[in-house]
């Protein structure tokens, strides 16, 4: 009588031994593959310049839509209302060149953001001897990785420290870029926000202009276009502001947006305890430096991560 582990296949020994090798070869060879195949990296294109683009078609139409939301305000408001109203004197300067500031400064970043590098982990990475117990290893690109690093389906590479994939920006926000994020739904807050109170009191305070060509295709569909800019207004507001709260929160928590959403939590030993200000977890995130120069938004990183959480090197 067989024992309940052994089940007669009407095969010899060294058949089954034959199929069992099969399949093991077989399932290593895919994982080989696929691997091979992430190591292509047919979702990143690279440019020059340090430029890189995820290749999403989704990712396309989401990220298209806040461009969109975003040129739409920066040109409409100003044309229609800021500019005008300079003209014939009822603004000053300063509310004019602050719109166009913000507008510009949330393009600029929208743009960085869209094209940097979250912190996308090499291929040929190898842990010290120090790190090795603390690193993880990815079965799909087959590489060796530091704790909170995870692997996104969309880009198919690792990224350091992933808060997560954002449509809206169409790439991963990691270690290297969240800075960059943050101060882009900061900035963009600030622009929907700016958008919105002017375009309220377009309808409500502001006189009508005088100086404008009334049969001008802009001035026939004024009024269409105003709500327009409320509409996407809203939009750009509800995504900007949530996210700017929920980035700081997980600034301040210490966890990314991964871990809340497998409820994994997981530490490092160098990385900042509890006792930890959250001055000090921000300025893990956006740099050294007075506070001030987090908020401007033409920096340059100006240190890297270089894979130990706590240890940037000044460039
Ligand atoms: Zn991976
Ligand atoms: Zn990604």
């Amino acid at each position: 009588m067989p024992s309940d582990s052994e089940v007669d296949l009407g095969m010899s020994f060294e058949q089954q031994f034959d199929i069992v090798n099969f399949l093991r070869e077989s399932t290593n060879k895919e994982i080989e593959n696929e691997a091979a195949y992430f190591r292509t990296s047919p979702n990143i294109i690279f440019l020059p310049g340090g430029f890189q683009f995820v290749r999403h078609v989704r990712g396309y139409f989401s990220m298209g839509s806040v461009v969109l939301a975003w040129a739409y305000n920066s040109y409409i408001i100003p044309k229609l209302v800021l500019f005008p109203l300079w003209n014939d004197g009822y603004l000053s300067w300063f509310p004019v060149f602050a719109f166009c500031f913000l507008a510009f400064a949330t393009g600029s970043l929208l743009f960085r953001s869209i094209s940097s590098d979250p912190g996308r982990i090499p291929f040929d990475t190898r842990p010290t001897s120090a790190d090795k117990m603390n690193w993880t290893h990815c079965q799909r690109c087959l590489i060796q990785r530091p704790l909170k690093s995870h692997h996104c389906s969309k880009c198919q590479r690792c990224v350091r420290k992933m808060d997560h994939h954002c449509p809206w920006v169409n790439n991963c926000i990691g270690e290297d870029n969240q800075w960059l994020f943050l101060l882009l739904v900061f900035y963009g807050s600030l622009l929907s926000l700016f958008g919105l109170t002017v375009d309220i009191l377009y309808f409500y305070v502001f006189p009508k202009c005088l100086s404008c060509p009334r049969d001008s295709f802009f001035f026939v569909h004024q009024q269409f276009l105003m709500y327009g800019v409320f509409i996407s207004g809203c939009g750009l507001l509800f995504v900007c502001s949530t996210q700017t709260i929920t980035q700081s929160a997980n600034i301040i928590l210490d966890k990314t947006t991964v871990e809340s959403l497998i409820f994994a939590r997981k530490r490092l030993p160098d990385r900042p305890t509890d006792d930890s200000t959250s001055y000090q977890k921000f300025r893990i995130v956006c740099g050294p430096g007075p506070v001030w120069r987090w908020f401007n938004p033409f920096r340059r990183k100006r240190w890297k991560a270089n894979f130990v959480y706590q240890q940037h090197q000044e460039v």
